[in-house]
């Protein structure tokens, strides 16, 4: 008889963005005529780049003749892609990679979930708190978290960002193995300077410590002394995974390419004493369960990376951070508190008279029509808190600015 993987029994359900689905639902069949401007979109809204896209058309023409034709790829991504990333994403930044430390995925949210897999499951894991939730469950499915109580998982280090710290978490004050860093941050919008990367990188070293950094927001960085990468820290390539995603950069969303750096510096002692290549595994494990990302979103993916692709991609994203900056600057007008925003598409928003954040979800529906997503939804300490997204449209900005301006605080 067939037994569960029953960590699985453990998880609680993601009632987050089905809580705010079936509010939003409820309101609509009661305001039919309202009309609902989103500010949680977690998806971005502008069309891939020309550049990207010709890339693509060309791939598939590729595809049409037998000379051009591409069949399975290599599981660690093609070359051409991989050269490119190093070329473009790391040399500049004083980064040097060797092509078989750089793996092209489907995307962030596999890797930062599959990673686990070359992991032993006794290893004590710390996140950020607020946090990607992505994180979590996939340690909890392999039986690293312990059991949850209340929303709080028994062998998890939560590390609070909160308005005290400035939202840079504190260091461990108990031993860990594994710690979990997203900057710029989901869903705070907030950032960590060079300085403070140091820190982590320092301890890392220190108490033999795997950082797994999400650097899926990279492309939305713009102060000088924000690392776009963590190996721009020395020593970083002894003690970090770093993870990458073309979906916010470019709107892959659904193209669905990013990937992931395995330095071969970085190690990690076996039971038999031995130092094993976390590389290895990760290869490994890769070449066994997946068979690369296409063909085609490489070849979208690698056009990025030319003159016009780097200035398409940037136009968009300089898009979204114009959203923020606008959205960000009419609430503090208002007297709003507002973190994030500056490096990143996530405005994460006090709010107001200390209310709880599903209160003021309910409130925004009722009297603006207008949709967040409860900060309280990723962790006990976004409670008092409110996302917004700068995913949307720009006239979806000003109708919303608009409407906040109305409501009385
Ligand atoms: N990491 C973070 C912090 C994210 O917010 C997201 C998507 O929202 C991802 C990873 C997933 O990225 P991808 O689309 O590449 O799977």
């Amino acid at each position: 008889m067939a037994t569960l993987n029953e960590n699985f029994l453990k998880l609680q359900s993601n009632y987050l963005f089905a809580d705010i689905a079936k509010r939003v639902k409820a309101f609509k069949a009661q305001n039919p005529d309202a009309k609902v401007i989103s500010l949680g979109i977690g998806d971005v809204t502008q069309p891939i780049c020309d550049a990207s896209l010709a890339a693509m058309h060309k791939a598939v023409d590729d595809l049409a003749q037998k000379q051009s034709f591409r069949g399975y790829g290599p599981e660690q991504g093609y070359d051409f892609l991989i050269e490119a990333i190093i070329k473009n994403d790391y040399e500049p930044r004083g980064v040097q990679l060797k092509t078989t430390e750089v793996f092209v995925s489907d995307g962030a949210k596999s890797d930062t979930g599959n990673i686990g897999d070359i992991f032993g499951t006794d290893n004590k894991i710390a996140v950020t708190d607020p946090v990607y939730p992505v994180y979590i469950d996939t340690n909890a499915m392999a039986g690293r978290t312990g059991i949850n109580v209340g929303g709080l998982w028994t062998n998890i280090v939560y590390l609070p960002c909160t308005e005290e710290n400035n939202f840079l978490p504190k260091l461990p004050h108990v031993p860990v193995d594994i710690v979990y860093l997203c900057y710029p941050n989901n869903p705070s919008g907030t950032v960590m300077k060079k300085t403070e990367l140091k820190k982590w990188v320092d301890y890392a070293i220190a108490n033999q410590v795997i950082i797994m950094y999400d650097a899926a927001y990279e492309a939305f960085i713009r102060d000088e002394e924000v690392a776009h990468s963590i190996y721009e820290i020395e020593g970083a390539k002894k003690v970090a995974i770093e993870f990458r995603s073309y979906s916010k950069t470019a709107g892959f969303t659904g193209v669905r390419c990013g990937y992931t750096v395995v330095p071969e510096e970085l190690t990690v002692i076996a039971e038999n004493g031995e130092r094993v290549q976390l590389n290895k595994l990760w290869n490994r494990r890769q070449c066994t369960k997946f068979n690369g990302a296409s063909y085609i979103s490489q070849r979208g993916a690698e056009a990025i990376y030319t003159p016009e692709g780097k200035a398409q991609t940037r136009a968009t994203i300089d898009y979204y951070l114009a959203n923020a900056m606008y959205l960000k600057t009419e609430l503090q007008k208002m007297g709003y508190t507002v973190y994030g925003g500056d490096n990143a598409p996530y405005l994460w928003v006090k709010t107001p008279n200390g209310m709880k954040s599903w209160d003021f979800f309910d409130l925004l529906l009722n009297k603006a029509h207008l949709v967040g997503t409860p900060g309280v939804g990723f962790g006990p300490s976004g409670e008092g808190y409110i996302r917004f997204t700068a995913f949307g449209e720009k006239e979806n900005y000003i109708e919303a600015v608009s409407r906040l301006q109305q409501i009385e605080l």
